[in-house]
């Protein structure tokens, strides 16, 4: 899991989406994965229609109270969400992501980690685009349902996507090549001749989620899947 705000000039994401605003329109970050074979993340994807799939229309129809939108990108959510009046701010480690938002007119902008934040409480944390993945692997999903116990108001809840590698691949292609939980993965994102730090990123199956959440008092419920092992959960 990242903690700190990244800095610009190790910011690949920040720079692409920054550009694709722009008017490059052919903009993408590469992504070097140890794991998944994902080689780029496009401008296009990014700025995507918050509501573009099923499982986001129905993660921001589920969304209510004051909302907070974890590793927004660049915003397409929370602009989905203040369009409908909804009160949503929007979370991001990267500078280049908040300036793109402050761009457009994203209103209410945090620049931090979700794991630095204090004192503040919400009734919804929406995570999408395999949003659990910033918990970066099992260690960091437990610290992850420590953290949000005083981020949510009473009953609060986490609407989050997430994938589950071994439905997408197959077993025999995912488990024998890894050591540890086969969700684990680190990336390297690079843009120009920028590149990012490595950085830990989690795919989580459902199950081993429900057994983690309920470890910690948290109940899941599984709200869809898209038969390509990726799904839906509302934590709460
Ligand atoms: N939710 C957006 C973007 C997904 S990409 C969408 O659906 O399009 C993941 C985003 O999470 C990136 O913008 C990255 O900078 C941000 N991120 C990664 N770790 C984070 C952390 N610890 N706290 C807040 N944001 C984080």
């Amino acid at each position: 899991m990242q903690r700190s705000i990244l800095d610009s000039k190790k910011d690949p994401l920040g720079a692409m989406l920054l550009d694709y605003w722009n008017g490059r329109e052919q903009a993408f970050v590469t992504v070097d994965s140890t794991l998944v074979e994902m080689s780029k993340m496009s401008g296009r994807i990014m700025f995507r229609q918050g509501d573009q799939s099923p499982i986001e229309h129905q993660a921001l129809a589920l969304c209510r109270g004051k909302i907070l939108d974890v590793g927004a990108g660049s915003g397409c959510h929370s602009l989905y969400l203040q369009e409908q009046g909804q009160e949503v701010a929007a979370l991001d480690i990267s500078p280049g992501c908040i300036e793109v938002m402050e761009k457009r007119q994203v209103g209410q902008r945090l620049h931090n980690s979700l794991f630095n934040l204090e004192n503040q409480k919400y009734d919804t944390l929406l995570m999408l685009m395999n949003g659990l993945g910033i918990c970066g692997t099992l260690d960091g999903l437990n610290l992850f349902f420590q953290y949000i116990k005083p981020l949510l108001r009473e009953g609060g809840q986490v609407l989050a996507d997430s994938t589950d590698l071994e439905s997408l691949y197959g077993r025999e292609v995912i488990i024998p090549e890894k050591d540890g939980y086969y969700g684990e993965t680190t990336f390297v994102m690079g843009y120009k001749d920028m590149k990012g730090d490595p950085f830990e990123w989690l795919y989580i199956d459902y199950v081993t989620l429900t057994y983690y959440a309920a470890f910690h008092g948290w109940q899941c419920d599984l709200i869809m899947e898209d038969g390509t092992g990726k799904y839906l959960v509302r934590i709460h």
